[in-house]
């Protein structure tokens, strides 16, 4: 145990097999687990917090993802989409109060066609100095080319599970090498890349989990994103016990071991099963947070699943909050665009050699 856990500070080459022993891990070995990725954290990353402002600006989705609130086939849903106008005055104003990065989120919408969110992308750069995040699903490669030359910076697309079985059972409109080859795109044309897992699924194993680690390191992530899986009872998942706390921060732990670097948030998700799960996030590797700052009356309605935290609080104490968290457990809150790493080095790369990086997808 000893000589894993030093060898997950040194280098964080762990293979499959040591992936899924540690996520066994029970009692005082899961806190040493934990102290481990922390450590990892605080060399490459620092105390630094980043802050991004959410914005889910559409809760209308083509989608039926069986574990999601928002399916298409959830009527009880009210559905909202917010004009363009309203997008980018939330996005700007979200800027002048000095957030470095404001990410758009939305289902699976195609009433914003590709040239509407270009649109809204290009106004938000062209009035603000902000970091633009997408996370707007599975579209064309056409789309995202056309975001990226408006100036998004970065994309989210969870992968969920590395499982295809599993991936397939609860998507039934996509295919895990149809959302691979989403963030493979996506990587060619510059974006910094975010994928992810949820934990707990019905039916995920221990193996499952490890391998979205693994998938996590393959694609050399820039952000990493983990919550559990909380049963909404207008999905056929309703019933379902949700995935733990402990499971969570154990993969939120080796994230951060495996991508040493990566960006990776404290989840909303894990605030919502424990009311200091965002920080017992932070001390397991994480250093994001991402405040809701979906204006009313939309933001009680983007439910994906039930009592999701702070919805019904005002956004602008949000952010407030957050930071007085962050500062609870001795982190510092981190001002500006808060890139990844991974791409500044990429940059970097190309700045001096004069074209990409060779390792890059
Ligand atoms: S998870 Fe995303 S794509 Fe799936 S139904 Fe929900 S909003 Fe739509």
């Amino acid at each position: 145990m000893n000589s894993l856990l030093n060898k997950c500070i040194e280098s964080g080459n762990i293979g499959r097999d040591e992936i899924i022993f540690l996520l066994g891990l029970q009692g005082e070995d899961t806190v040493r687990l934990i102290r481990a990725a922390n450590e990892v954290r605080q060399r490459y990353c620092g105390d630094e917090v980043h802050i991004r402002g959410l914005v889910e600006f559409s809760n209308t989705c083509r989608n039926d993802c069986l574990y999601c609130g928002i399916r298409r086939s959830n009527t009880s849903v009210r559905r909202y989409r917010m004009t363009p106008d309203e997008i980018v005055a939330t996005a700007t104003g979200l800027a002048k109060r000095g957030i470095g990065t404001v990410v758009l989120q939305s289902g699976e919408d195609s009433h914003y066609s590709g040239e509407t969110v270009a649109e809204i992308v290009r106004s938000i750069k062209a009035s603000a100095d902000v970091a633009v995040t997408l996370s707007l699903g599975e579209r064309s490669f056409a789309d995202y080319a056309l975001w990226r030359q408006a100036g998004a910076d970065r994309y989210l697309l969870r992968h969920e599970t590395a499982n295809p079985a599993l991936f397939e059972k609860i998507h039934p409109d996509s295919t895990l090498e149809r959302r691979l080859s989403c963030l493979r795109g996506l990587r060619r044309l510059g974006y910094q890349i975010g994928a992810g897992c949820m934990v707990g699924i019905p039916g995920q194993t221990l193996e499952d989990l490890a391998d979205d680690i693994l998938l996590l390191r393959a694609l050399e992530v820039d952000m990493a994103g983990i919550g559990p899986f909380i049963p909404h009872p207008g999905t056929p998942f309703a019933g379902e016990p949700a995935g733990s706390l402990d499971l969570t921060l154990k993969m939120v732990a080796l994230a951060r071991i495996v991508t040493r670097d990566a960006l990776i948030p404290a989840t909303t998700a894990t605030g919502s099963i424990d009311e200091f799960g965002r920080e017992k996030a932070l001390e397991a590797g994480a250093n994001v947070v991402m405040p809701n700052h979906t204006p009313f009356p939309y933001r009680v309605d983007y439910e994906i699943y039930p009592n999701k935290r702070c919805v019904t609080e005002d956004p602008n104490q949000c952010g407030p909050c957050l930071t007085a968290r962050i500062f609870s457990i001795d982190r510092t809150a981190a001002t500006g665009k808060g890139h990844s790493p991974r791409h500044l080095r990429a940059q970097a790369y190309k700045a001096t050699k004069g074209h990409g990086c060779p390792w890059s997808l």
